[in-house]
């Protein structure tokens, strides 16, 4: 049997880059409560996604919870969201006493559906969240013009938009909206082992969000409910490694990008995911449509059979957030026919920098043989 090969695999910096970050926490014995590696990271970070402010929290759900607690919604408030996302999206809205409401998404790309939002707002509606997925930007100017028209706050959920940036006028996932959301969980494209934030640009969101972080406290007072999404020292240390190198990361798995692309493209019933063509992608992951019409085998199936190899691809995002049973009561997957399609056909195949050709030749091979079975 081949050495198996899961879905991803972190990208890790020299261990000795990692050694000399570590020996400055030796000497300085600041471990946490923004020391001078968080500080370092979020500077590093501001001019990176070229915002005012970002902040850095313990992972990017809890920035998620932040994120829309200091914005204030009265309790029961409806959020606009999607349903075709990781589950954190859904399960932040709903933690924080508010109520997501499914929008469908776009054929092409799998981003909210502009042209659904406005039949969705009621006099309920304060915020819309959307999810730029796959690192695809959503439709930005229309999202945030439609909420400028309706008074309601926007927040990106942009855990997999790390680096993407338009071609246009060259501006990150991080200057949209409100508040962009990112992730930095060791399987996304950058990561601190654990960790995530927030990047904006109002100056009463960040003094906010600073006690929302720690407990509350403002001036050695604690003004508010906070929390604790802190994060260490030594996750901050391995940001500033993975920052010099993400350049390369990206470009390595953009090399795996385009094997597959080459390999896949002229299969009939195999439809790839491709980039934006108007966005400089991260390409964080490789996401294929089977459509069972036409390759003789359906998704699951495909999965299966690449199982059956040792080869472990993923259905993200399958189920829909809106089919989970927390959600079930209150949503309908028929309400949004495009995300529940997408949901049952898209298969995200292994991808990460050092994948090598010999392991995407055979991962290529394993999907066409699937389809012939
Ligand atoms: C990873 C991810 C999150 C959660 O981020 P964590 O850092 O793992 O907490 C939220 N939304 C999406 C779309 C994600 O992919």
């Amino acid at each position: 049997m081949n050495e198996p090969i899961y879905v991803t695999k972190p990208a890790m910096p020299p261990l000795d880059e990692y050694m000399a970050e570590l020996s400055g926490i030796w000497d300085s014995r600041i471990l946490t409560n923004t020391g001078p590696k968080h500080q370092a990271l979020e500077a590093a970070l501001c001019k990176f996604f070229g915002v005012p402010y970002f902040y850095l929290f313990t992972n990017g759900h809890l920035a998620l919870e932040a994120a829309l607690q200091v914005l204030n919604l009265p309790r029961g408030s409806e959020v606009i969201t999607t349903p075709f996302t990781f589950v954190s999206t859904s399960a932040a809205i709903a933690r924080m006493g508010l109520t997501p409401v499914f929008c469908d998404v776009k054929d092409g790309d799998g981003t909210m559906n502009p042209a659904l939002i406005e039949s969705l707002i009621t006099p309920r509606t304060r915020a819309i969240m959307p999810v730029h997925v796959y690192g695809n930007l959503c439709d930005t100017d229309e999202i945030d013009g439609i909420a400028a028209r309706h008074g309601l706050k926007v927040v990106y959920d942009a855990a997999h938009a790390f680096s993407v940036t338009r071609k246009a006028d060259g501006k990150s996932a991080g200057v949209f909206g409100d508040i962009s959301m990112f992730s930095f969980h060791a399987t996304k494209v950058f990561h601190t082992f654990e960790g995530g934030g927030l990047a904006f640009s109002n100056p009463e969101f960040a003094a906010k969000l600073a006690g929302l972080r720690n407990f509350g406290f403002a001036d050695g007072e604690v003004a508010g409910l906070g929390g604790n999404g802190k994060m260490s020292e030594a996750h901050a240390a391995m940001g500033l490694c993975n920052l010099r190198h993400v350049g390369n990361y990206i470009a390595e798995r953009r090399r795996v990008f385009e094997l597959y692309t080459e390999r896949l493209s002229d299969c009939p019933g195999i439809k790839i995911i491709a980039p934006d063509a108007d966005i400089n992608s991260n390409y964080s992951y490789f996401p294929i449509r089977v459509d069972a019409g036409r390759f003789g085998k359906t998704r699951d199936e495909v999965c299966e059979a690449l199982a059956g190899e040792n080869i472990y691809a993923r259905k993200y995002f399958y189920p829909l957030t809106s089919a989970m049973p927390i959600y079930r009561e209150q949503s309908d997957i028929s309400a949004t026919p495009v995300a529940a399609k997408l949901a049952d056909e898209v298969l995200t195949l292994p991808l990460y920098p050092d994948l090598d050709k010999a392991d995407a030749d055979r991962i290529c091979e394993a999907v066409l043989r699937s389809g012939k079975r």
